[in-house]
């Protein structure tokens, strides 16, 4: 049996050359430069809720992590630090071993260091804290969208929930699709590069992980504004195009969370801008509407339709408490 201290020493030490002090002792040492806001979150993924009870622990790894690092993306944030607290059933070398080998490999590949977390036995639940850095002003937040701004989608959206929609079977995939959908929802490329590029273009931004409908809500709520948004121009992939406008299809466009793309508002002056960042993060932008001023209702965020007509309000993120 492993004992606590074996396990951490085994699956969780790892170099950490961007901190003072790592794993080992009551705390980890971090130096923070000079100038620079730390940005802190943390994301919790609890089995039964966010992934099933045998949930291959590689790609659970690679989550586990990825959503975090997509907040400090969302951010504009550089991810530095990251603690891993960890509840498990019991102590299974195999699985440890493939999810360290999971989240290690996504951390190496962002130069995250792993530099500290707790271990303890329970039901299976997975806590990471991310702190990231950004000069002086410089993070993104919620509440930087004014009246006239673009709205603009990184990568394309959907595939992460058209998975999830095929496993429920409210549609089919083809096994191909399936395999390109499922990736999208177990292995998340968090936008990391682009969400530093946008520092100084973009005037809010969002990770989108509850829906574009639900994510652009919150931008437009913290702002005190609205937004309107052309479903023609939400850039999705091959395979979701193909299943429109079938309900399932339009709900996992537009409402599907675990995209983990960037939704951001910049103003028009900003669009010439906007190609380095794109080309720097090798993903391309979809400018998908706009921020009007919000008039009293129930709806921050409109979708119009090919006739401009705004399509019925069925859609929302996903609520976790609802
Ligand atoms: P404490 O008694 O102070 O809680 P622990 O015995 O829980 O210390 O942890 C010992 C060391 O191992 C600490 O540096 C802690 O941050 C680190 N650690 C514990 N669990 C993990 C984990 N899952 N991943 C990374 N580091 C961990
Ligand atoms: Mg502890």
């Amino acid at each position: 049996m492993l004992s606590e201290f074996e396990l951490i020493r085994r699956f969780f030490t790892h170099r950490a050359a961007g901190a003072v002090l790592g794993v080992g002792d009551d705390a980890a040492l971090v130096r923070v430069r000079r100038g620079m806001t730390l940005a802190v979150s943390a994301d919790m993924l609890v089995c039964g809720r966010h992934f099933a009870a045998g949930a291959d622990p590689e790609s659970l790894g690679h989550k586990a992590l990825a959503v975090n690092l997509s907040d400090m993306a969302a951010m504009g944030a550089k991810p530095r630090w990251v603690t891993l607290a960890l509840a498990l059933p019991r102590a299974d070398p195999r699985w440890l071993a493939a999810f360290a080998r999971g989240f290690m490999r996504l951390a190496r590949r962002h130069r995250v260091d792993l530099v500290g977390g707790d271990t303890t036995r329970g039901p299976l639940n997975v806590c990471v804290q991310i702190l990231g850095e950004a000069p002086g002003n410089s993070a993104l937040r919620r509440d930087g969208a004014r009246v006239g701004d673009d709205v603009w989608v990184s990568g394309v959206l959907g595939d992460a929930a058209l998975a999830l929609a095929h496993e429920r079977g409210a549609l089919e995939l083809t096994a191909r699709e399936r395999a390109r959908a499922r990736r999208r929802l177990d292995r998340p490329e968090p936008r990391v590069a682009l969400g530093i590029a946008l520092r100084g273009i973009a005037r809010s931004a969002i990770d989108v992980s509850d829906g574009l409908i639900a994510d652009l809500g919150h931008v437009c709520e913290r702002s005190g504004v609205a937004a309107e948004v052309a479903l023609a121009r939400v850039p999705c992939s091959p395979a979701l195009a193909r299943r429109l406008p079938r309900p399932a299809a339009l709900a996992a466009l537009l409402a599907g969370g675990d995209d983990y793309e960037l939704c951001f508002t910049a103003g028009r002056a900003k669009r010439a801008a906007l190609e380095r960042p794109a080309l720097l993060a090798g993903v391309p932008l979809a400018r998908v509407g706009r921020i009007t001023s919000f008039r009293r209702g129930p709806h921050r965020v409109r979708v119009l339709g090919a006739d401009g007509d705004p399509i019925a309000h069925v859609l929302c993120g996903y609520e976790h408490f609802s």
